[in-house]
Parts: C-alpha cells; structure tokens; sequence
C-alpha cells in the first residue's frame, strides 16, 4: 500500500487554517499580503507597510535576502534587515513574511518574522527545505518555475515530514512559450490543488504577470477560484524601485484594489482576519458565525436517524444518565478553556439534548 502523504485530503480531509500573530488563512479565512518586493531602507519598508496595513492588508511582505537574475542587481539588506521586519511586526502589530534563500538563515530569519518564504527558484531546494521543516514557523511554498503539482506538493511535502502542518502554498505563475506576461498564471491549478490537499492556497498576481495594470482583475479571478490568499508587491514609489517596480502597486492603485475585491469576498463568503473592522464588518461576522452555528446544529440533529436504528436494534434505552453526565463533563471543561460561562453552555447544551432525546422517542414510540 502506498504511503498517505501528510498534504493529502486523505491524510486530513478538513482544510488546514493556518494561524498566526491574529491572522488566519485558508478555510473561510482569506489573506492579503502586501508589501515591497524588497527592503531597500527603513523609510521605504515602514511607510509602505503602514500604507498596506491602513487599506486592510493582514500581512507584510517585505524580502532582505533577494534570489536576482544578474549578480550586480541589488541583492537585499541580508541578515541586517532582519530586525527592521522584528520591529515593524511589534510596532504595527502586524504579521511578516519574508524569503529565506540559505539553510543556514532559516532559525535566524524564523525569530524575526512570523512566516518564511520559500521562493519558486528554492522550490526543490531540498537542503533548504529539511532545514526549513525543523522550524515550526508557517511557511510560503512558491511554486517553482516550471514545477509539476506532484512536484510541488511533495516539495511541501518535505516542509511537513518533522509535523509543521502550517504550509501555505503560493501560485505564481509559470514557464511557457508565452511571453505577454512575465510568468503564466496557472488559475485552473487552484481547485485542483484543493481537490488534492488540505494546505492553504494563496496567489502572487505581481510575479504572475509582471504588469501592475493585471493585479486588480488577476486577483478577483484568485478569489473567485477560491484561493485562500493574495500576495502583492506594493511601492511607495514603484517607479524608483530597486526591484521589480513594474509589478508594484503604488499606493492609490492597492487601495483601488481593496475596495474592487471587498464585494467579491463577501460574495464568496471569505473573511480578512486582523484588521481593523467597521460596525458593518462585525456584524457581517456575527451573521456567518450565526449560520455556522445553525448548520452545526442540523448536523447534530441528523445524527439522529442512526442513533435510533443503533438503540432499537440493540435495546439500548434513549436516556442514558451515565452518557449524559460524561458529555456534561465534558462541556463545562471545554467551556473553562474557551473562557465562555458554564452557565450558558449547561443551558444550550440542555437543549440540544433534550430535543435530540425527543425526537428519540417520537421515532421510537
Ligand atoms: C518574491 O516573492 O519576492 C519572489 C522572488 O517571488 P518568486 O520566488 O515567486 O519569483
Ligand atoms: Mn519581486
């Protein structure tokens, strides 16, 4: 028999949502990761991040250790930048990413920035990913240049081999004949990735097509096909770039941005966690998790069916005082842990049970 691998909708059929610093991603929970492709100084980084973040950004991307097609092209601040990303994360209370290139720079990078990057030339970096798998910080898998699925989620699959669930897989575009863009984005792979793993799936419509007139539509195409993310260079001044200025969104342009793929992420039911929310927004929260509650609720009740079929066959009696004390137990601890009243949940909880032993005994009598 072969072996389940750990990205597999087998090895765990509810989609992984990764957490970190406030921030969820993947399931219902959509990110947006914004930021310079790299840091060239402490002004341009801080005041584009504050930028980012003020139009609802719950991610700062921003790279120190640059992968450059020509050695003389500027080649990141390196190992010194790190502390620039430490303090941004702490003053704008904000999570960070940022790529890691050299095994040797995974555990200082992973104490200063809350997720790694892997980029799509690392992407079979095998080196660099078993160091990488060592550390439990979350981490981006770009897709590599011309990289199959199979080859990309074993790539992850490398990330998960020592238990770090919390890989986020990134499309970027690949290799083909076409050179209209930069890179050809490959849309179609996202459902099907879904259909395969677990693991969260964001896109990078900048290295995608190279042209920042393409962000705004690439990225409503991203959403509707149901990525869990975006991921999007963004310069207070892309025309005075170091590097690649001509994917960067200036700042008007990502605020456009937002407000374009508002609708379509409400439309699609997918929430941005870790930003400031308006009256609107909480209620709009409030509204899903109500729903979320209901459905849970059906579930339950649709249990019963088997239950009765389960109790007659075996003439087991519908009250059992004994189960019933064990889950009530069991609530009340559930409720400490979670910091929610007793009280209140003793008093749903009787409810639910009461209507489930209910409907018990209509069926049954
Ligand atoms: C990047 O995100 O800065 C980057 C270099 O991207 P990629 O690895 O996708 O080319
Ligand atoms: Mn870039």
């Amino acid at each position: 028999m072969s072996k389940v691998m750990r990205f597999s909708r087998e090895y765990k059929p509810v989609s992984t949502v990764v957490n970190v610093n406030n921030v969820k991603i993947g399931g219902k929970f959509f990110a947006i990761a914004a930021g310079p492709c790299a840091i060239e100084s402490p002004e341009q980084y801080i005041e584009t991040a504050k930028i980012v973040k003020k139009a609802g950004a719950n991610i700062i991307r921003g790279s120190v250790f640059k992968p450059r097609t020509s050695p003389y092209s500027f080649q990141g601040l390196g190992r010194e930048g790190l502390k620039l990303i430490k303090d941004l994360g702490e003053d704008l209370d904000i999570a960070t990413v940022t790529e890691v290139m050299d095994p040797r720079d995974i555990k200082i990078t992973a104490n200063h920035v809350d997720i790694i990057q892997i980029g799509a030339r690392n992407m079979q970096n095998y080196d660099l990913l078993k160091e990488a798998s060592k550390s439990d910080v979350p981490i981006i898998l770009k897709r590599g240049l011309s990289a199959t699925i199979d080859e990309w989620l074993y790539a992850a699959e490398y990330l998960m081999v020592e238990g770090n669930e919390n890989i986020i897989l990134c499309e970027r575009g690949i290799r083909t004949f076409s050179t209209t863009t930069r890179n050809t984005l490959d849309l179609s792979i996202i459902p099907l990735l879904k259909m395969r793993t677990h693991l969260p799936i964001i896109v990078d419509p900048s290295h995608a097509t190279g042209n920042r007139d393409l962000i705004a539509p690439v990225s409503k195409a991203a959403i509707v096909s149901n990525a869990d993310g975006i991921l999007i260079e963004v310069h207070y001044n892309p025309d005075a770039a170091k590097c690649d200025g001509a994917q960067s969104l200036p700042p008007e342009m990502f605020f456009e941005l937002i407000e374009q793929i508002k609708p379509i992420l409400e439309l699609e039911k997918k929430l941005v966690t870790g930003t400031t929310m308006n009256l609107e927004e909480v209620r709009r929260r409030i509204n899903y998790v109500d729903e979320d509650i209901i459905d849970l609720i059906a579930n339950r009740i649709n249990l019963v069916p088997a239950l009765i079929e389960i109790k007659s066959k075996n003439a087991i009696p519908v009250y059992q005082p004994e189960r019933e004390r064990q889950l009530s137990e069991k609530y009340l601890r559930l409720a400490k842990e979670n910091d929610i009243s007793p009280e209140l949940i003793q008093k749903i909880f009787n409810l639910i049970i009461t209507e489930m032993r209910s409907l018990q005994k209509q069926k049954i009598e």
